[in-house]
C-alpha cells in the first residue's frame, strides 16, 4: 500500500499520494535488471558485445573531444577447440569463466572488459596510452599462462594471442576501421606463434602525431616574424 509520508517524487503524475509508487518502483527496478541483462554475457558475466560498440564509439568520440587516447585489445585463447574437443562443451565453458574472472580481476575499474564473441574478448582502456595498454595486457597474458582452470575434468592450461592498437585525435577511422585494424594485429599474433601480443608500431604512432614539416615551417616563420 502506498505510504503517504514517503516522497512521492516518483509518482508519474506528480500526485501527494501516489496511487501507482509501488508498482513504478517495481517497474524501474525491472527496467534496471533489463538494461543490465542486455548489455551482459549469460556464461562469463562480462559485458557482451553490443555493450562493448557503445562504449568503444563513446570512448572513441571522447578521444576526438579532449585528445587523450583510447586503446584497445582483442584477446583470443589458443587451440581453444582442442579444449572442446578433448573435454567437451561444459569444461570449455568453465575455462571460459576462469579466463573472465582473470581478465576482471586485472584490469582497473574504469577499464572495460567484454566478451566479443565465442572465446574472443575485448579491453577497451579509456584515457590510455597505448603502450600502458600493452603492458597491463602482456600482465593478462603471463597471468593467463601461469595460472590453470580448475575445472571438472581438472586442471586446464591456456594461453592467448592479442592485437592492440589506440584511437587518437588525429585518427581517421570509424569504429568498424579501428576493430578490424586490431583484429590484424591479432591475427599477426597467432602466426608469429600464438601466446604474444602485437600492436600498432610505436614510430608509426609518433609521427603519426607530429605535425608536418611544411606546418612546422609555417609556425616557425610566423613566430619569427611577430
Ligand atoms: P586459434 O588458436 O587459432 O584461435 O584456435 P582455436 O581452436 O581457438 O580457434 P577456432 O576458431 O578453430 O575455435 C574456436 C573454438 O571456440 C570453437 C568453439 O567450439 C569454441 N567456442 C566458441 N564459443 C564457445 C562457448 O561458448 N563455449 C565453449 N565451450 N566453446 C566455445
Ligand atoms: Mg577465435
Ligand atoms: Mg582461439
Amino acid at each position: 500500500m502506498i505510504d503517504p509520508d514517503e516522497d512521492n517524487r516518483n509518482c508519474p503524475a506528480c500526485e501527494e499520494i501516489c496511487p501507482w509508487h509501488d508498482e513504478v518502483l517495481a517497474l524501474r527496478q525491472k527496467v534496471e535488471e533489463l538494461s543490465e541483462l542486455v548489455s551482459t554475457d549469460a556464461l562469463t558475466g562480462l559485458y557482451n558485445f553490443r555493450h562493448f560498440k557503445n562504449v568503444l564509439q563513446a570512448e572513441m568520440d571522447r578521444s576526438k573531444r579532449s585528445g587523450i587516447p583510447t586503446s584497445l585489445v582483442l584477446l583470443d585463447i589458443d587451440h581453444f577447440k582442442q579444449v572442446n574437443d578433448t573435454h567437451g562443451h561444459e569444461i570449455g565453458n568453465q575455462a571460459l569463466c576462469h579466463l573472465a574472472e582473470i581478465l576482471r580481476g586485472e584490469v582497473r575499474t574504469t577499464d572495460i572488459v567484454c566478451r566479443y564473441g565465442g572465446e574472443e574478448f575485448a579491453l577497451v582502456f579509456p584515457e590510455t596510452h597505448l603502450n600502458l595498454a600493452v603492458k597491463v595486457a602482456d600482465r593478462i597474458r603471463l597471468e593467463i599462462q601461469d595460472t590453470p582452470a580448475q575445472t571438472d575434468a581438472g586442471e586446464l592450461r591456456m594461453t592467448v594471442s592479442m592485437g592492440a592498437s589506440v584511437y587518437m585525435k588525429t585518427s581517421a577511422q570509424d569504429i568498424d576501421e579501428f576493430v578490424d585494424s586490431v583484429d590484424k594485429f591479432l591475427y599477426e599474433a597467432k602466426q608469429s606463434g600464438r601466446n604474444c601480443i602485437c600492436h600498432v608500431d610505436y614510430q608509426t604512432l609518433r609521427s603519426a602525431t607530429e605535425i608536418g614539416a611544411d606546418e612546422r615551417a609555417l609556425l616557425m616563420s610566423t613566430r619569427a616574424e611577430s
